[in-house]
C-alpha cells in the first residue's frame, strides 16, 4: 500500500467520525426538553395534563396529590422509622422551588421497606391541606427503595412568632435564582426538620409536580412544625405560590396512625 493511498484512508475515516461526532451533537441539542410548566395561568395546574403526553396522568389520573386530609380512618399503623444523618447543605432553586439534595446514608424505614432520602424541597402554600385548611408552607422529603418505589414525608408548616434555629440554615442561604446545587459550607440535619411527635396519615397518590407519576406512597406527619411569619416571608420573596390544589380522593384508603 503506496503510503499516499495510507494517508487517503486516514483522511476518509476522519471525515466520517467527524460526520457522526457532528450527527451526534445535533441530536444532542435538539433532544426534546420537557415542555415549562407553571403554578398560574396557562401552563399552571389545570393544564399540565395538556403540556406534553408524558404528563397526561395530570389530567387522567384517578390517585393524585395532594388531597385534602380529612376524617381519616384511625387504625394503629407501624412507626416510620427514620435514620438521618447530617449532610452537606446542598441548595439550589430548580425553578419551581427550592430544594437541597441529600447525600448518601440517609433513609427510613416504612413497612419494613427501605427508602433512602434523595432531597427535600418546600411547597407555599402546604399542598395537603387539613379539613380544608392550608398551612403557610409543607417540606416534602422524597425517598426511593431500592426497587424504585417512591415514598414522601410531608411536614405541614405553620406560622407562630419565633424563628426556628433548625430551619434558619435553609430559610437564611434560599437562592433567589435558579441554578446548580452550590456546596456550602453549612451541615443541616434532616432529623431536626421534623416535629417531635411523628404519628402520620397515609395513603397512595402522586407526584404534585409534573409528570404526575402515581404509585407514590405518602406519608403525612400530622404534628406541625412552626417557623416564624419572617421565615416564611423569605421563601415567599422567590416563589410567591408553588402548591398544586388538592385532587380528588376518588375514595382511596386514607389511614391515619392513632399510635
Ligand atoms: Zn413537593
Amino acid at each position: 500500500m503506496s503510503s499516499r493511498f495510507g494517508v487517503l484512508i486516514v483522511i476518509y475515516i476522519a471525515i466520517n467520525l467527524l460526520t457522526v461526532g457532528v450527527i451526534r451533537g445535533q441530536e444532542a441539542t435538539e433532544m426534546p426538553r420537557p415542555p415549562h410548566w407553571t403554578y398560574e395561568g396557562e401552563e399552571g395546574p389545570q393544564h399540565w395534563g395538556d403540556l406534553a403526553i408524558d404528563f397526561a396522568l395530570c389530567s387522567t389520573g384517578r390517585a393524585q396529590s395532594p388531597i385534602d386530609i380529612s376524617q381519616p380512618q384511625a387504625v394503629n399503623l407501624a412507626d416510620i422509622a427514620f435514620d438521618y444523618q447530617p449532610t452537606a447543605l446542598n441548595i439550589f432553586n430548580n425553578g419551581h422551588t427550592v430544594q437541597v439534595a441529600y447525600d448518601a446514608g440517609s433513609s427510613m424505614i416504612y413497612n419494613e421497606t427501605q427508602y433512602d432520602l434523595l432531597q427535600f424541597h418546600f411547597h407555599i402554600p402546604s399542598e395537603h391541606t387539613l379539613n380544608g385548611e392550608a398551612f403557610a408552607m409543607e417540606l416534602h422529603f422524597v425517598h426511593r427503595s431500592a426497587d424504585g418505589d417512591l415514598a414522601v414525608v410531608g411536614v405541614l408548616l405553620r406560622e407562630s412568632d419565633a424563628a426556628n434555629k433548625a430551619y434558619a440554615p435553609l430559610f437564611d442561604n434560599l437562592p433567589a435564582e435558579k441554578g446548580d446545587p452550590q456546596p456550602t459550607e453549612l451541615t443541616i440535619d434532616a432529623n431536626n426538620l421534623l416535629p417531635a411527635e411523628r404519628l402520620y396519615t397515609t395513603y397512595s397518590g402522586s407526584l404534585t409536580t409534573p409528570p404526575c407519576t402515581q404509585g407514590v406512597r405518602w406519608l403525612v406527619l400530622q404534628t406541625p412544625v412552626e417557623i416564624s411569619h419572617e421565615q416564611v416571608e423569605a421563601f415567599a420573596q422567590i416563589f410567591e405560590l408553588n402548591a398544586r390544589p388538592v385532587q380528588d380522593q376518588n375514595n382511596r384508603d386514607l389511614l391515619s396512625d392513632n399510635g
